[in-house]
């Protein structure tokens, strides 16, 4: 069936550079953001200092356009905030280029199908029209598509606090006095915890850049009080590449977290396993499940337990999602921290990321479902080969037209931040292997079971938390 028409769910970065590819080939994209803006969902961290330079965060389409409409390029090596990554690009993509014509803002996806085909009906369905219904402002809109991408991101869907993956019982009812992801300390939530005894829940990069922040709140306000809730039994695990991380500004990170612990200024429990939230002198009491039965006073808490992808509206297409991780199951073996824990993903795109449901794909930080490691680069990558490959360019579609950076973080033994000098990876994996770095392939190819990076099950995963 030749396609025309892409709806594409999400006006960030990704879906933006989805459009810009699809009318470089011709065809028609219709942009659906539920915000009153592109780049909704980087608003709201906005604040965040990016970990990745410019060079890895432009879409070569998507600079194609912005240049027509005589964009200047940020200096390649300059780390932007997500603040800046919607002034400086998002924002004079989705405004300033033709790709305006293409974007409908305030409008909220609501639910994919065929016109006129449940989930169940097989006769006829590849060719029917993607049905695709939305919360336009207050009215209820619809659009048919030939194809459709879900660009829509994981922002707006955080995982709740509770150790098993639900919420702590409590969780809701405690709500005025928990943020979830990576609030402005230094700015607009300042008032909200300066002076306060403030505890993160987490071990990814959200947690981390949430601890540092509040650190610098404590260096002005010297009565702030900082818990780390870390659930894995080994901390360092969280400090993450360090000096072998190619991305620096994301290496430093775990660097400074881990001067932070051994000064003191950050209280760290590991282990903590949160499993009820109850009212408490004025604040809230965090009790763990754990054999310590360890228990925390706050008067704030913050929840950076990481994503999940918003998968109701796509219940009525034959979506196929690895049971974990909730991405496209030939993804999942690359991207899975239980079983490798660098974000060394060797570039992919149609081909990883096809669904049982023809023209349909999930890109984005949305693709990698409940994953950490995504990166901006991978997704421009993905949306590349996508629309390649609808446009019937099945050559360009297979074709790797991307270099992506090691995260350094890959090893089997916990380690702190003077061990963190090489990386196990190799670099990524050639394409078409199974495999999540290129020490995997080698290490399969041998009839090994990988490279033997594997963490303590359990234990990475909260590591590579976003
Ligand atoms: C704090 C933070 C820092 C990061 N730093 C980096 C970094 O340094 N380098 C890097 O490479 N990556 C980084 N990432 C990861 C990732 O690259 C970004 O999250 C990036 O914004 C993902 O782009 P996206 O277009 O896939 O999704 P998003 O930017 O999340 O965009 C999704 C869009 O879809 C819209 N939307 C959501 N639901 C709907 C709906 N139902 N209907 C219509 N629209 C909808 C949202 O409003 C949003 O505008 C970071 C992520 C976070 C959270």
């Amino acid at each position: 069936m030749a396609i025309t028409t892409i709806a594409i769910i999400g006006a960030g970065p990704v879906g933006l550079a989805a459009a810009a590819h699809a009318l470089e080939r011709g065809l028609s994209p219709i942009v659906l953001e539920r915000g009153p803006s592109a780049g909704h969902a980087i608003q709201q961290w906005a604040h965040v200092p990016m970990f990745s330079p410019w060079a890895f965060n432009i879409d070569r389409a998507a600079e194609r356009l912005l240049v027509t409409a005589g964009w200047t390029r940020p200096n390649a090596d300059r780390y932007p905030t997500g603040g800046d990554l919607v002034s400086d690009y998002v924002a004079p993509l989705a405004e300033q280029t033709i790709l305006r014509d293409h974007i409908r803002l305030n409008a909220e996806l609501i639910s994919v199908s065929r016109v006129g085909f449940d989930k169940v009906k097989s006769a006829g369905r590849a060719t029917a029209p993607f049905l695709v219904r939305y919360r336009d402002g207050k009215a209820i809109a619809k659009l048919t598509a030939d194809a459709v991408i879900d660009t829509s991101g994981t922002w707006f869907s955080p995982n709740p606090a509770g150790a098993g993956g639900i919420p702590a019982t409590g969780e809701s009812e405690a709500s005025a006095r928990i943020s979830y992801g990576m609030p402005n300390a230094l700015g607009e939530a300042r008032w909200r915890y300066a002076g306060k005894r403030i505890a993160v829940l987490g071990g990814g990069h959200s947690a981390i850049g949430t601890l540092i922040a509040l650190s610098q709140l404590q260096a002005a306000t010297l009565s702030t009080e900082i818990t780390w809730l870390y659930r894995g039994p080994i901390l360092a695990k969280a400090f993450g590449g360090g000096a072998a991380d190619q991305l620096a500004a994301r290496g430093d990170l775990g660097l400074q977290v881990a001067e932070l612990v051994r000064q003191g200024r950050i209280h760290a429990l590991t282990g903590f396993q949160l499993d009820r939230i109850e009212p408490a002198e004025a604040g809230l009491r965090l009790v763990s499940d754990d054999a310590r039965n360890q228990t925390v006073t706050v008067d704030e808490l913050v929840v950076a337990t990481g994503f999940r992808p918003d998968l109701s509206p796509l219940r009525e297409l034959r979506v196929a999602l690895d049971p974990a991780l909730e991405c496209p199951p030939s993804l999942a073996p690359l991207i899975d921290p239980n079983i490798h824990s660098c974000g060394t993903v060797r570039p992919h795109g149609a081909v990883e990321l096809a669904h049982p449901e023809p023209g349909f794909y999930i890109a984005g930080m949305k693709s990698y479902g409940r994953a950490p490691t995504f990166l901006l680069a991978t997704g421009h990558e993905q949306v590349r080969s996508i629309v390649a490959e609808l446009a019937g360019d099945h050559a360009a579609a297979r074709r790797v037209e991307l270099v992506l950076p090691e995260t350094g973080v890959c090893s089997s033994t916990p380690r702190g931040p003077s061990q963190a000098k090489t990386s196990c990876c190799g670099g990524p994996a050639p394409v078409s292997v199974d495999a999540c770095c290129a020490d995997d392939a080698k290490a399969k190819a041998a009839g090994e079971t990988g490279c033997g990076c594997s963490p303590v099950q359990g234990e990475n995963r909260e590591a590579a938390e976003v």
